[in-house]
């Protein structure tokens, strides 16, 4: 093969495509040292070979045919190795953790604890709150300060809150007129939040203000992705019609004196390119009437969509947020409902909401990898 340099690192034999390490020449003309990224303009040769390599202690330089000199070391190479297994081991220790699918009666083993105060304090806790919640979809954060803005220096801590037309941050408590189910407290049927937006919040936060001390109250939250896997091994047909029917998911009304006539058109598994479930839509009530498919999909589809809630609560975990506590949940993973509870005069169920994007997680995850050491070598 002439359009590969071979190089033997600890042992394991590595190739790399010429055009590829020309691409990524590290010097200061073909790579800003502060800006870490490429700097070209135009001038990219697909059929680039070498005049010379020479293999140093730590890294190996190639001299190119016009004379430009790259330089490589030994361990940057070796983590960007194009073997699938190695490319595995990237996204595992940097891309994204991988997902633990779960049944909502393995919720108490999988569901982590968190310590607010730690959280804020120190890098540790919040790397490991923020590890937890990508690979099982919720952790829970426990001694929050009994103050309506608690869960500012949290979301401070990860990177900034996603606004929704329902404001910055959202207080759930009952109000009769509402623009909402969600302020009611009636039985609150199973949902993502915002399924209508196109860019979906990532992360539910929910810090639980005022808990009701009547019965209910409670949550019951459920993998949609063991939902997933459970239809697509168990029903193909059904699976097939949740993945591939559009819905419209809608929400109209006022909130603060705006109007706002929300639509997203999304099936209710919406899968990536190799065939991954990428996101959930689900609500309930925040399905539009408007089903803009072929009129004999109509009552296929109803009935995957009855086994898919069926689902929703056999697989569902219960819990009941205790005052103090913020419930943390993957938005687009995750569907949730609220059993009704009754409010009295001394004790009005109070939560404050608010959401963050994955990006924002991610991102975190990955600077704190970096800070605390965990790179395993990805550097
Ligand atoms: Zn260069």
């Amino acid at each position: 093969m002439d359009k590969l340099l071979t190089v033997t690192v600890d042992g394991e034999v590595l190739k790399f495509p010429f055009v590829w390490l020309r691409d990524n020449c590290l010097c200061e003309q073909c790579f800003h040292p502060t800006a870490k990224s490429r700097v070209y303009w135009s001038d990219l040769h697909l059929k680039i070979k070498p005049k010379e390599i020479t293999e140093g202690k730590d890294s190996i330089q190639v001299t190119w045919e016009d004379g430009h000199k790259s330089n490589f070391e030994y361990n940057w190479l070796k983590i960007r190795n194009f073997t699938p297994e190695s490319q595995r081991k990237y996204d595992e220790v940097i891309y994204k953790p991988t997902k633990i699918t779960w049944h909502g009666e393995e919720f108490n083993d999988i569901c982590s604890k968190h310590d607010y105060n730690q959280i804020v304090k120190t890098d540790e806790a919040l790397y490991n709150w923020l590890y937890k919640l990508s690979v099982y979809g919720v952790a829970i954060v426990k001694n929050t300060p009994n103050s309506e803005n608690a869960i500012d220096a949290i979301i401070d801590r990860v990177a900034f809150i996603k606004r929704s037309h329902y404001g910055v941050k959202f207080v759930v408590q009952h109000i009769s007129n509402t623009n909402n189910l969600a302020y009611l407290s009636n039985n609150l049927q199973m949902h993502t939040d915002l399924p209508y937006y196109e860019y979906g919040p990532g992360i539910n936060i929910l810090h639980c203000f005022v808990q009701t001390v009547s019965k209910g109250g409670e949550n019951l939250l459920v993998d949609g992705h063991y939902i997933a896997k459970y239809i697509k091994k168990n029903h193909p047909e059904e699976y097939k019609l949740l993945t591939e029917v559009d819905i419209e998911w809608n929400d109209m009304g006022t909130e603060d004196g705006r109007e706002f006539f929300k639509l997203y058109r999304a099936p209710i598994i919406t899968l990536d390119k190799y065939g991954e479930v990428q996101r959930i839509n689900f609500s309930v009530p925040q399905r539009s009437s408007h089903f803009l498919t072929p009129i004999e999909n109509i009552e296929p589809w109803y009935r995957a969509y009855s086994l898919f809630l069926q689902l929703c609560h056999k697989f569902a975990g219960k819990f009941k947020s205790e005052q103090g506590d913020i419930l943390v949940f993957d938005n687009i993973r995750l569907i949730h409902s609220r059993n009704g509870y009754v409010d009295n005069e001394n004790n009005v169920r109070k939560l404050i909401g608010a959401y963050i994007d994955w990006d924002e997680i991610y991102c975190k995850l990955r600077c704190l990898t970096m800070k605390l050491g965990y790179n395993k070598g990805f550097n």
